[in-house]
């Protein structure tokens, strides 16, 4: 039954995630209200690789235009053994690739995203406040209340939760604290004319070493460069609190060919990132609060796919809230409770494969003994020879238009999946 009144959201988190929820809902015509904890919005100012899963949806929202201009489209996506220098795969991620995928790969400065999704979601008309930091949420009937630290509430049909890997929201529906994978990331991306020393410019490059791995691409039509060394900390094997400092760092390289050690020159040092996941859960709803992006599926970054599964789940609500909620003249606020159980049918099983899948991709970059090389050298090569077959699963325009939650990629990747169950990278 449809209502007077518009249908309420409000979001919890100007994250990537959070901002393009916002904007979703507020496409469908609701009354969408942001708040972020922190005093101004912002992203960190390093890269972010976007698959085509996730072009699709800026294209949806019609901001792929805007991304292209201030994005970099690379050629290839390269592998290289960091110890030496030898090529593993070579991927082109043009061409075939984007006509198969139906979009571009593109690499693009956080900030630069962050900031269309943010001017998308004002020019829409949502609401954004700054300095609120919610402390929970409840649901009465078919409302919601989430309150502040400062004591303020805020009343809406539903509270779209994305507020990140640290989520407080979520402990009100699982009981689980992030993951330490033991490993860190360092990041730097600056003006290419400081970089000491850059791979092909056109191109992704990622060098695997024994426990380390170091990517390399262009940022803002190549007037940037990114690099981001990820490697595992020896203190934190030892069970040290403090873990991942620059000493590791150039110890973790030391084995690594001159172009990788030079490419550590180009790392901000002020700032590392200890790298966490979370295990999938089945519920991410709770009355009318429901998770999306980081807080429902935090994962390990080796499938570059966080953000871009956010993008996918703020585009999967916004579809199915349009055939429910919103399909009529009015919305239908009573709505809402089968609009979230099924966003949560169709999300959670779909990135619980990719949590999984980045465990085990990321295990199988960070290898030393030789066994293990001939093993990675040989999937690498397998994987070159039909490089569709492994990544059709988490690209392809099938996988994110289904709205069928039976819908499920191929053995071979349900079986890389259900490794990464019980298997950490170590
Ligand atoms: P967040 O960005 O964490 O946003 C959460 C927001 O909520 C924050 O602004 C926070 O201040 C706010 N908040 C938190 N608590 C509260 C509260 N109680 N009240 C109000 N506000 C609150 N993904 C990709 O797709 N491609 C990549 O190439 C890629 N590379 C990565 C590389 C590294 C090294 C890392 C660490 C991650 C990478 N990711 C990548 C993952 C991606 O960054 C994240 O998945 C994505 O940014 C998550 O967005 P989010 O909006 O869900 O969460």
């Amino acid at each position: 039954t449809g209502t007077d009144r518009a249908s309420e959201v409000l979001v919890v988190g100007g994250g990537i995630g959070g901002l393009a929820a916002a904007l979703a809902m507020k496409r469908n015509g609701a009354d969408v209200t942001l708040v972020e904890h922190a005093p101004e919005f912002g992203e960190v100012g390093a890269g972010l690789q976007m698959a085509p899963n996730a072009t699709r949806v800026l294209r949806d929202w019609g901001l792929l235009d805007a991304v292209l201009e201030v994005g970099v489209q690379p050629k290839h996506i390269v592998f290289r053994d960091a110890t030496t220098g030898a090529e593993l795969l070579r991927q082109n991620v043009r061409d075939e690739f984007a006509k198969r995928y139906d979009a571009p790969y593109v690499v693009v400065h956080r900030t630069d995203l962050h900031r269309i999704i943010l001017d998308a979601a004002a020019e829409a008309g949502v609401t954004l406040l700054n300095d609120v930091e919610v402390t929970g949420t409840e649901t009465a009937g078919s409302r919601a209340t989430a309150t502040a630290r400062d004591g303020r509430t805020f009343e809406a049909d539903v509270v779209v939760a994305a507020d990140g890997l640290h989520s407080k929201l979520r402990a009100q529906i699982a009981d689980d604290k992030p993951i330490p994978s033991g490993y860190v990331a360092y990041r730097g991306a600056l003006p290419v004319s400081e970089v000491t020393y850059q791979s092909d410019m056109e191109d992704v490059v990622v060098w695997l070493g024994p426990q380390c791995h170091l990517v390399q691409y262009p940022l803002r039509k190549g007037e940037m460069f990114n690099t981001v060394a990820v490697f595992q900390s020896p203190a934190f094997l030892r069970g040290e609190e403090i873990w991942g400092s620059e000493d590791e760092l150039e110890e973790a390289y030391r084995d690594c060919v001159p172009e990788v050690k030079a490419a550590l020159a180009n790392l901000w040092r002020v700032r590392s990132w200890p790298m966490f996941d979370r295990a999938p859960i089945p519920t991410w709803v709770d009355g009318r609060t429901a998770l999306l992006g980081d807080s429902a599926h935090p994962m390990l970054q080796y499938l570059a796919q966080g953000a871009c599964q956010a993008l996918e789940d703020a585009r999967v609500l916004e579809r199915i809230t349009a055939d429910s909620v919103f399909a009529g003249d009015t919305a239908d606020n009573a709505a809402w409770d089968g609009a979230l159980a099924r966003y949560n049918a169709v999300r959670a099983p779909r990135t619980a494969r990719v949590q999984r899948t980045a465990r085990v991709w990321g295990e199988s970059w960070h290898v030393s003994r030789p066994v293990e090389k001939l093993l990675r050298d040989m999937l690498f090569a397998g994987a070159g020879a039909d490089v569709y077959r492994f990544t059709d699963w988490a690209y392809s325009v099938e996988a994110t238009d289904a709205l069928d939650p039976a819908a499920g990629p191929s053995e071979a990747i349900e079986r890389i999946a259900a490794v990464g169950d019980d298997n950490r990278p170590g």
